[in-house]
Parts: C-alpha cells; sequence; structure tokens
C-alpha cells in the first residue's frame, strides 16, 4: 500500500518523466528512418504538443490580467509596496549574479579559443548593423505603456526587417518602432543552420504574442486603484477574483495533458535537429560553459540563496517545481509555463496564493536569470572567437547590458537570441555574429528558461517566506472585520 499511495501521489510526475524519456527515445528512432520522416510526418508527429502549446499560451492573457488585479487589491498597499521591493531586489540581484557567474566562467574557460578557431578573424569587415541601444530601451518602456487594451492582448509587431538593419514595415497601419525586436513576438528558427559560411539571414516565424509587459503594468496599477475604493472596487475585485479562480482550473486541464504533449514536442524536436555530431564540433565548448554556468546557478545559487533566507530544505521545493521545469524545457517559453508555476507553487509548494499571483506574473515577464547568463557568455564567446579586444570596459559593459537584455526578453522561445543584439550593438560588434552561435540555440533555449523558472520559483518563495508579516496582518484585519460583523 506504501507502493500505491507513493505512485497517486506522485502519479503526474512519473507521467512527465516517462514523456521525457519515451519523447527522447521515440524521436532518436524515428530519425533513424529511412527515408526520413517528411516535414509532413514531423507535423503531424507534433500536434498534440502543438495543442499543449496553444492551451497554454491561451490561459496567459486571463491569468496575468486576473491574478495581478486580484493579488494586489487583496493586500493594502504597504504590503504590496514591500513585496514589490523584495521581488524586484531579488530579479535584480540573481538576474546580475547569473550575468557574473557566466562572465567568470567565459573568461576562464575561453571556449571561443578551444578547438578550431578557423573563423576567427575572417570577414572582421562585416559592416556593423548597429541597433541604436537608446532606442531599444525607449521602446521597452514605450511598450509598459500600451496605447490600445486590444492590440495589448492580441499584439502582432514586426521584426524581421528589423534584424537585417531596414526600416520596418507596416502593413496594418499599425505603429512599429524602430526597436521593437524587444517585443520579440518573432523568434529565429535556427533551422537550415549550416550556417558556418553563410550570410547570416534568419527565418524569422511568426509567433503572435501579447504585450505581456505592458499587461503587467497596466494590471498591477488597476489592482491598486481598486485596493484603494474601498466598498466601491469590491465587485470589479470579486470579479477578477472569479476569473483567476476559474482559470486556475483551466491550468489544471492543460497540466493533466501535459504529459502528452510534451512527449511529442520532445519527440518532434528530436526528429527535426540537425545532425549533433556536426553541429556541435565547433559550440561544443560554449555549449558546455553556457550548460554549467545554468547548472550552477540553478542548482547551486539559486538553493543557497533560497536556503539563507527561508532556512528550508530547497530541493525538497525544487522537486515541488519539477512539473514546471519540465514544462519550461519542452515548451521554452517561460510564459506559457506560467500557468503551471503558480500551480505547482500553490499545490505543492505551499506558498501563499497572493505573493504567487504577484511575484509570478512579474516574475515570468522580467525575471530571466537563465537568459542573462546565456547572453553574457554569448557575446563574450563571439568577441574570444573573433579575437575582439576585451578590454575590463566591455565587460562590464556586456553585465550590464545583458541584465537590461534578459529583463527585455519575452518569455517566448529564442526571444534572448534576438535581444542580444543590444548587448552586441552595445559593445561595438557586428550584430551579425550572432550566425555564430544559431546552431545551437535552440537547445540552450530549453534550458535557459527552465533556469528562468526556476529563478521566478525561488524568488515566490523568498517574498512569500519575508512578507509572512504582512500577509499575517492582513488575515488578522480581516478577521476582525469578520467577527464585529
Ligand atoms: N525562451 C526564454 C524564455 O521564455 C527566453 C529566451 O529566449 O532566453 O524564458
Amino acid at each position: 500500500t506504501k507502493v500505491w499511495t507513493f505512485l497517486r501521489k506522485n502519479i503526474l510526475l512519473i507521467f512527465l518523466v516517462l514523456a521525457l524519456g519515451i519523447g527522447i527515445g521515440l524521436g532518436a528512432e524515428l530519425r533513424t528512418l529511412d527515408p526520413p520522416m517528411s516535414t509532413r510526418s514531423i507535423m503531424y508527429l507534433r500536434f498534440p504538443g502543438d495543442i499543449l502549446m496553444n492551451m497554454l499560451s491561451f490561459l496567459i492573457v486571463p491569468l496575468i490580467i486576473s491574478s495581478l488585479v486580484s493579488g494586489l487589491a487583496s493586500l493594502d498597499s504597504t504590503a504590496s509596496g514591500k513585496m514589490g521591493l523584495r521581488a524586484v531586489i531579488y530579479y535584480l540581484t540573481t538576474t546580475f549574479a547569473a550575468v557574473v557567474l557566466g562572465i567568470v566562467l567565459t573568461v576562464s574557460i575561453q571556449p571561443g579559443r578551444q578547438g578550431d578557431s578557423d573563423e576567427s578573424n575572417n570577414d572582421t569587415e562585416n559592416e556593423n548593423k548597429v541597433v541604436n541601444t537608446a532606442d531599444t530601451f525607449l521602446d521597452l518602456i514605450r511598450q509598459c505603456f500600451p496605447a490600445n487594451i486590444m492590440e495589448m492582448c492580441f499584439r502582432k509587431t514586426v521584426t524581421e526587417q528589423v534584424l537585417r538593419g531596414e526600416e520596418p514595415s507596416t502593413e496594418d497601419g499599425s505603429y512599429t518602432s524602430p526597436a521593437s525586436m524587444t517585443t520579440t513576438t518573432y523568434t529565429i528558427s535556427s533551422k537550415n543552420s549550416s550556417h558556418k559560411d553563410k550570410v547570416y539571414d534568419p527565418v524569422l516565424t511568426k509567433i503572435d504574442g501579447p504585450n505581456v509587459l505592458g499587461m503587467v503594468v497596466f494590471s498591477i496599477l488597476l489592482g491598486v486603484i481598486l485596493s484603494k475604493m474601498e466598498e466601491r472596487g469590491k465587485p470589479l475585485i470579486v470579479v477578477f477574483e472569479t476569473i483567476c479562480e476559474a482559470t486556475m482550473q483551466l491550468v489544471k486541464l492543460a497540466i493533466w495533458y501535459s504529459p502528452i504533449g510534451i512527449m511529442c514536442l520532445i519527440a518532434a524536436n528530436v526528429v527535426d535537429m540537425d545532425d549533433p555530431a556536426k553541429t556541435f564540433q565547433q559550440l561544443l565548448y560554449y555549449f558546455l560553459t553556457v550548460m554549467a554556468g545554468l547548472f550552477i546557478h540553478g542548482v547551486v545559487t539559486l538553493p543557497l540563496i533560497y536556503f539563507l533566507f527561508v532556512r528550508q530544505n530547497p530541493f525538497s521545493y525544487l522537486y515541488g517545481v519539477f512539473e514546471a521545469i519540465v514544462t519550461a524545457i519542452a515548451t521554452a517559453s517561460s510564459s506559457a509555463t506560467m500557468p503551471v508555476t503558480m500551480r505547482c507553487l500553490v499545490d505543492n509548494n505551499g506558498v501563499d496564493n497572493r505573493v504567487v499571483k504577484f511575484v509570478i506574473p512579474v516574475g515570468a515577464t522580467i525575471n530571466m536569470d537563465g537568459t542573462a547568463l546565456y547572453e553574457a557568455v554569448a557575446v563574450l564567446f563571439i568577441g574570444q572567437m573573433r579575437g575582439y579586444e576585451m578590454d575590463i570596459g566591455r565587460i562590464i559593459t556586456i553585465s550590464i547590458t545583458a541584465t537590461a537584455a534578459a529583463i527585455g526578453a519575452a518569455g517566448v522561445p529564442q526571444a534572448g537570441l534576438v535581444t542580444m543584439v543590444i548587448v552586441l550593438s552595445a559593445v561595438g560588434f557586428p550584430t551579425d555574429d550572432v550566425a555564430l552561435i544559431l546552431a545551437v540555440d535552440w537547445l540552450l533555449d530549453r534550458f535557459r528558461t527552465a533556469v528562468n523558472v526556476l529563478g521566478d520559483a525561488f524568488g515566490a518563495g523568498i517574498v512569500n517566506h519575508l512578507s509572512r508579516r504582512e500577509l499575517k496582518d492582513i488575515d488578522n484585519k480581516h478577521n476582525m472585520v469578520f467577527e464585529t460583523e
């Protein structure tokens, strides 16, 4: 019976582990088919995975808005102010710590100088398609103030021409700012990346994504205002609370479906990937450096910080969010993973609902430790490979802009690759150089997303612990009102 209770308790986890294993195995098996699988059959194989992606993406808009509004409305302004401050300090320090770790690793391992380095110094004459860093930052701020609530939820932006250094077109008449790559509603597909001698010509695939940053700002403001309106605010708060609760129920559905979706996503990806032996030859050291950094940050640094503050076992906390980690690896999107993260924290880790509702939507949007680490390593690696000079000034610039670029990256697949343009242009490297690392990016993306999600999860635990007194006070106040009624 003990075995039985264990199975019952961990059934989802078992399914997920099976999904991972079967996905990889099936993919590897199907790869060996002769003739190889057609694009069409790969599409069919992926189909259940696409459904999962849709289910999760569907939940993002209602969940972010309703959870932030109802979460903030249920706190008083001092509590939410303190909580927000703690969260922001946590986000910034951990992101910066990740960048520093990445820099230290890259400078000591020197992945760009390992192996054959015939890439170095050829066509350094590359014309520099400089992206104006200031414009990009302005664009980030612009995103925080969406002009239109509908557009905020269903935005489409054009990034393709921007990366190629052309003027963005506005076919549908909507405004697209010159640096809208920070919005990253698009991804660079790393297919046909026999990139070695090719000119960088990214194939950009469209992903329609909401303006999450705008949504976060809007919802926070609305929540704070409603909480100040006392009685008159109540009806609307109840509406958002109900939407939030109902959406979280829907998340359950998606979670129970996720093992099937994840299996298919992974299998299709394994079938579809370029020949690993060829791909990894040149980039092996780079790949290993990023992976080592992600591993250290996710399994040592973050748990240590958690332990220092909370004094509880960080690894059982990590175990509690396992589902979210697997979902992050399968979807490569922290936005899509957000619903799962929220459920895990509330159901498995006992984090207060109000903290989760507040900290996770914000964290999934701006807190990206994995992405920051990866951007720093990637840019330094490119510099080493090309033989550009790396003085301390450049390293400092990288550390600051990589942090900013990670904040600006949207939680969608390969967003970090696009915002890396900011870091590259800040140190004056040709932005075309991202081609050097394109081949392994789809894989690194999955692991950095996992670390992004892990950073948010630990953050919620820490903020929860530090805010316990404020939360208690609010509870007491409620109880008192209840009793006098
Ligand atoms: N895919 C990552 C995420 O969603 C962002 C990135 O490309 O680094 O968190």
